[in-house]
This record gives structure tokens, sequence and C-alpha cells, in this order.
């Protein structure tokens, strides 16, 4: 089929339009905009009382969230720092989830200011995947010590869902031998970043046992989406991208992600946006995002606005931001990746980030690539953090965190409102608190450096001691606690992939 043919068939106007109301998205410019105006001089007390609010794990309002954007006090700052990472650690522990991106085409029939794949940038190598490739790029990221995978895609009929089935297919179709012990691997969860799609590609995406369905609206700011996704492409649609989401929760697929790209516009406003979608996903469907990204701005190939834009945010911004998030959605993960470089994601994970990826790679084919230099012709972006899974994981071990490769939320139906739910109540957390100490003993036995495994058996010794010391993995004589350790010795002798 023709490209052009194609692009006519993607958008289809009634489920564009079914979620307005009185004809209005739920993104009101004028509204977020009064609320950072009316908001810039709050008091210290005011902002106490939100801090304690978020601590009790109760979202905020865009009123409270503006509040706190417009914070200028070093004290206040300080006190919302430390609130983020006691937020995070009451809802999450103090786990930090991996994953490894795959970048499977770069193929993309729209014309994004800022990305390196867009369809005029000419210094672009343009690539797509074959099945036998997506295969050898899952067995590298296997072999790394990886077991969730986010497939990312551009936007064209090359790559359209058809396409994505296969090669989420052909990924879970992947078995390794783990490196340091023999022991038989695979990846337990998909999950996918690609444009917006209608709800029966949707249950395509379903079918094929997708994790997260992602799609950041990159602004909410309606003129500056215009001014950086031109009109005439798919993507110029913001309603379409807007509630993507929407109805990826009615094709069954319920947790969803969202994010912002910061650079494009006011960092405030869109921490405004991200609140009033989270809040909208919430009151319509009873189920809020399960991860919020916040991507910033980095250098891409043909993109002056990537370096130029005059909303570039600066790193003390970046912080402030990322600690707004973390206490105005308390539940939601919240990831940070390799766009950032080791000394700022390492001040980001103190402030209540909850996932990330290592040994990153986001050429087309970039992991099997024997060529750097051909493999980043066909980048989207530049990568600010090339360290590998085994050296990050060595370093939180060092800050006294714990890595997790858990996959078992939605392999147990803890997911939607059920994991929200129990995140809510912090009850998550707890489960998520086992299931890490479980895959963290996988990753030390079949994986580590023998450094990183020195370090890992005095932080799961400590984790398994302050297991012991919860009263909630200890009541009915030790039930949970009992089947946790069962778990834990079975992995040791050999077993796999068991989880609570
Ligand atoms: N084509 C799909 C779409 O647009 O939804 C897939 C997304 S794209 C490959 C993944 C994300 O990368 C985008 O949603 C955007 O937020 C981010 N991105 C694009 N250009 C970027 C840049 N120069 N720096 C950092 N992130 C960028
Ligand atoms: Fe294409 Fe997505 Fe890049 Fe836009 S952000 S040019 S849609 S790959």
């Amino acid at each position: 089929m023709l490209v052009k043919e194609w692009i006519k068939n993607v958008i289809i106007p009634e489920e564009n339009e079914r979620y307005l109301q009185n004809g209005k998205d739920f993104i009101d410019d004028d509204a977020l905009h009064t609320a950072l105006h009316n908001n810039q001089k709050p008091d210290k007390e005011a902002i106490r009382a939100i801090i304690a609010k978020s601590l009790r794990i109760e979202a905020l309002s865009i009123d409270e969230t503006a509040k706190l954007l417009h914070v200028t006090d070093p004290e206040l700052w300080q006190e919302i720092n430390e609130a983020a990472l006691a937020i995070k650690h009451k809802v999450y522990d103090n786990r930090i989830v991996f994953f490894a991106p795959l970048y499977c085409s770069n193929l993309c029939v729209n014309n994004c200011a800022y990305c390196g794949f867009r369809e005029e940038n000419t210094d672009e190598k343009r690539r797509i995947l074959t099945i036998d490739e997506v295969i050898k790029e899952t067995r590298y990221v296997l072999d790394n010590g990886h077991k969730r995978l986010i497939m990312v895609y551009g936007e064209h009929p090359k790559s359209d869902v058809n396409y994505m089935v296969d090669t989420i297919k052909a990924v879970y179709s992947v078995e390794r031998d783990a490196p340091v012990s023999g022991r038989l691997t695979s990846i337990r969860r998909v999950n996918v970043n690609a444009a917006p799609m209608s709800i029966g590609d949707l249950r395509k995406l379903k079918e094929a046992g997708i994790g997260t369905y992602q799609v950041f609206q990159e602004t909410y700011h309606k003129e500056t989406y215009r001014t950086v996704h031109p009109p005439h492409t798919l993507k110029g649609n913001y309603n379409w991208r807007l509630y993507a989401l929407h109805r990826a929760q009615e094709a069954g697929i319920d947790d969803v992600a969202i994010g912002v790209l910061f650079g494009l516009y006011d960092w405030r406003y869109e921490v405004l946006g991200l609140v009033a979608h989270a809040a909208e996903l919430e009151n319509r469907f009873g189920v809020g995002p399960h991860t919020v990204s916040v991507p910033r701005l980095t250098p891409a190939s043909g993109s002056l606005l990537s370096t130029k834009s005059e909303y570039l945010v600066n790193d003390e911004d970046f912080k402030k931001l990322v600690a707004v998030i973390r206490l105005a959605l308390p539940y939601p993960g919240l990831i940070i990746t390799a766009r950032e470089k080791p000394d700022i994601k390492r001040e980001i994970i103190k402030l209540g980030c909850t996932q990330t990826d290592a040994s990153t790679k986001i050429g087309i084919g970039a992991y099997q690539e024997c060529n750097p230099e051909s493999a980043a012709e066909s980048e989207q972006f530049t990568i600010g953090d090339s360290r590998s899974l085994d050296e990050i994981i060595y370093e939180l071990a060092q800050m006294g965190m714990i890595a997790s490769f858990c996959t078992a939320g939605y392999r147990c139906g803890r997911t939607g409102d059920t994991i929200m739910g129990m995140l809510k109540h912090c009850v998550e957390g707890k489960y998520c608190k086992l299931n890490a100490v479980l895959t963290y003993r996988e990753y030390l036995d079949d994986y580590a450096s023998p450094e990183t495994k020195a370090l890992g058996e005095k932080i799961i010794e400590q984790e398994i001691g302050e297991i012991k010391n919860q009263e909630f993995f200890m009541k009915n004589k030790g039930k949970i606690f009992n089947e946790f350790m069962k778990n834990y010795e079975s992995i040791k002798k050999g077993s796999r992939d068991i989880y609570i």
C-alpha cells in the first residue's frame, strides 16, 4: 500500500472524538496558566501542608502542584526532596527496576522538530530490523542480564501493528543460557513505546502480551504542539495522541504510561499537564498511569531545536520537576533514562525515581552492530549514560539500593486498578520488595561480576533482615516470609522465574 494511502486510514475520527466533553478535551491551557499565575507566592505553611498530604500518599490538585512548582526557599526544597524519597520508599521501597530499550525501526512518516527519526532528516540512515535481527538484538540484551524490554518504533506502514506483534513474539521466543550459571533465561516483559493507534490495533498489542503501553504527549501546550509537529502529519493531531491511552484502556491494556519531552515548553506548565492527564485517566477508568517518564531534550541529528530550544531545562530545574512530580503523583512508577548523564541520574534516583535503563544502545541494530559509528547514524538522539547494567547495579548497591527485575505484577494479575489500589495502600511495594530480592538473587548468580556479587550479597542479607523485621511479612506465623524463603532457597539451588 502506498504510504500516503496508509496515512489516511490511521486516525479513526469516531475514536478521536468520543472522549471529548462538550467538544473539549481535558487540557485547558488557560486554566493551567491561571493556576501557575495564581500560585506564585505560596506561604511556608501551605507548602508544608501539601508535603504532608503527599506523604499520606494522596495525589495533589493542580493548584497544590502549582504552589510546589513556585517554591524558592532552599529549606523548603530540601523538605520537598526528602519527602520525594520518603514517598518512594513508602510505595516502592528502595528498589530500582531495570529495563533495556530495543529500537526496531527509524522509518517515520512524521516530522517532529526535535527528533532524529523525522522524515525530512536526510542525515539519518534508515533501517528496520528483520525478525532475525530482532532475535539477535534480544540475545545480546539477555546476555547482559535484562528481563524487561521497551520496544520502540517510528510511525510507518512498514512498522505497523502487525510488524510490532511479529517482533514482540520474536523477543518472547528467545531463550539463552546465562553467562555465569548457564541457567536458561528469557525476556519476561515487553513494554511498547509507539505512536497512537486505533482500539482494534491496540487489542492486537494486548494479545501479543505487552506489559505497558507508553505514549508521551511531548508537550501539553497546544500552540507549542502545533509548532513542533507539522499539522498535516499524523502526529500533528493533538487529540489523537492525547486520547491514545484512553483507547488503550478500552482495548484492555490497563498499564499505560504518560510522559513529557521536557525542553519544548515551560517545564512548570508541563508538570501541570501531566497531573491533569493522570487525573483524567483516574476519573475515567479508575486507574491512573502505571508510570510517568521525564525525557529531557538531548541533541538529535538534523534538529536545531534539540540544542537551541528556548525552553531547555537546566539540571537544577530538572531535579525540581522530578521531585514535584513524585509528590503530586505518589503512586505511578517514575522513569529516568540513559538520556541523562550518570551524575544527574544518581541525584534523580534519590528523588523518587523507580525505574531506569542500562547498557543502553539506541541505534537500530546497535546491540549487535560491530561498528559504533554506523550504529550512531541511525540514532534518534544522543545518550548520556552508556554504562553497563553491572556497573549501574554495583553503584546502586553502594548507595544501599537493590536492583529489581521483577515482572510478577502483570503475570499474576496485579495490573491496572488492582496494582494501583495496592500501591495506594503501600501493599504492592511490599511484594515488590520480595520479588526484587528473588530476581536480584537470580542476577547475582547468573550475570554479576565478582565485585558486584560480593557487594550484592551484603545487600541481600540486609534486605532479608528487613523483611524478617516487618510485621506484614511475619503475620499468620510468618506465612509470607516462609513462602518467600522457600522460593529464595529454591532459586539459590537453580530454579528460575518464581515469584510471589
Ligand atoms: N514514534 C513514536 C512516537 O512518537 O510516539 C515513538 C516514540 S519516539 C521513538 C520515543 C520518544 O523519544 C518520543 O516520544 C520523544 O519523547 C523522545 N524523543 C524524541 N526526540 C528526542 C530528543 N531529541 N531528545 C530526547 N528525547 C527525544
Ligand atoms: Fe517519528 Fe516518533 Fe520521532 Fe516523531 S518522535 S519523528 S513520530 S519517531
